[in-house]
């Protein structure tokens, strides 16, 4: 059987397009930008005109991005330099956090530089904003809140308006992970009352290892890496032209696709969540329209049949993820063990423009003699 990827929310594939946009920066014009000599400008020249690029389909001023290598990159940057930069004495976040985050809030605290505090979510995962509101109003020092746009295992999205609204009343500095709605939702950050976003291009059909970080203007953030003036001195290090290009063009064609790609896709996570429902499946996190229509997360009770789900669908050749039945620190989803549903076999489908419905229809097949099997 062919393999059947399902993991989108992990990675997804190059678009050919990208992958040939990017190629001449790799091959001819390779010249470092930099450099004042000819080839250092057409690297310049592309670097700049991709900033301007990813702006405008933002709107938001190109000074506003940061390239950064990977969306962790971009987290850390923006959590350890507006800590360090505007002299935030607090870091509220949630337990749903991407690690990238949750990690760097948790060092941040470890070496003394922050108290933190975590926003109740609840069983679908949601950030609880009234709690958000009181954790700011006993705040004694600035707050930083860094709350994700949607989260990458169960797809359950943030209140952005109303959590920026708080942050706003506060004077916090709100910083928001956006990997996994950049390059899938229409995104203006003209309107939108954040600080500060992260994006990385792999997860929307760009080339791996490349991200940014917008950062507001007038925001009085420090570099973390040092040692070069590159990006106006805000981030050290020879840029990564090619994939700089990749991505902007990678975002240039999600955002002419929106309306189509998300249509598509959308419908193939209902038609597989319908199976899986008929299966016995219960859906992890939010399960109506507001949440990502690239992931479906969902539970089945620990059973013989389900125990080695996973595992048989890797065997068939499918790429799925889970959050396992493993309790936390044994490998467990730290996502699935504060929604409260780590006592269960936990997998994420994750879909993208490139699955078809013949693809789930596959799935489907499979999924149902996995389960009837084992009964
Ligand atoms: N934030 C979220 C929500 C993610 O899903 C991921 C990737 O899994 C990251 C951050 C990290 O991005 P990167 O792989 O570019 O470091």
């Amino acid at each position: 059987m062919k393999n059947l990827y399902f993991d989108n929310a992990a990675t997804t594939r190059i678009d050919e397009r990208v992958l040939e946009t990017m190629l001449p920066y790799l091959k001819e014009s390779y010249g470092n930008p930099s450099s004042a000599h000819g080839m250092g400008r057409t690297g310049r020249l592309a670097v700049e005109t991709s900033r301007r690029k990813i702006a405008s389909i933002l709107n938001c001023h190109p000074n506003s991005i940061v390239f950064t290598s990977c969306g962790t990159e971009s987290a850390n940057m923006a959590l350890r330099c507006a800590v360090t930069g505007v002299r935030l004495s607090h870091v509220v976040t949630s337990r749903t956090e991407h690690a990238c985050v949750l990690q760097t809030a948790r060092n941040l605290h470890f070496s003394g530089k922050a108290s933190l505090s975590y926003v109740a979510i609840n069983d679908q995962g949601t950030a609880q904003l009234t709690d958000l509101n009181e954790l700011l109003e006993k705040s004694h020092g600035r707050s930083m809140v860094a709350l994700m746009h949607a989260n990458n295992e169960t797809g359950t999205p943030l209140n952005m308006a109303l959590a920026g609204e708080i942050c706003r009343r506060h004077k916090a500095i709100f910083f928001s992970d956006c990997v996994q709605t950049v390059g899938h939702y229409p995104i203006d950050l003209s309107q939108m009352p954040v600080d500060m976003i992260s994006a990385s291009a792999h997860k929307f059909h760009g080339p791996k290892g490349i991200g940014f970080l917008y950062i507001r203007e007038g925001l009085p953030l420090q570099a973390l890496l040092t040692g070069g003036s590159h990006e106006r001195n805000m981030r050290a290090g020879t840029e990564n032209v090619a994939s700089i290009v990749g991505m902007a063009i990678a975002l240039e064609i999600a955002a002419r696709n929106y309306a189509e790609d998300s249509k598509h896709t959308r419908q193939l996570k209902l038609a597989l969540k319908e199976k899986l429902i008929e299966a016995g499946a219960v859906v992890n996190g939010v399960d109506n329209d507001s949440a990502l229509y690239t992931v479906l997360n969902v539970r089945f009770p620990k059973t013989q049949a389900t125990e080695n789900l996973l595992l048989e669908l890797d065997m068939a050749g499918v790429a799925v993820s889970g959050g396992s039945a493993c309790s936390a620190g044994k490998g467990g989803s730290h996502v699935m063990e504060a929604i409260g549903a780590s006592d269960a076999i936990n997998i994420r489908f994750s879909f993208s423009k490139y699955n078809t419905m013949e693809e789930v229809n596959r799935l489907g097949v499979l999924l149902e003699e996995l389960l009837t099997l084992q009964i």
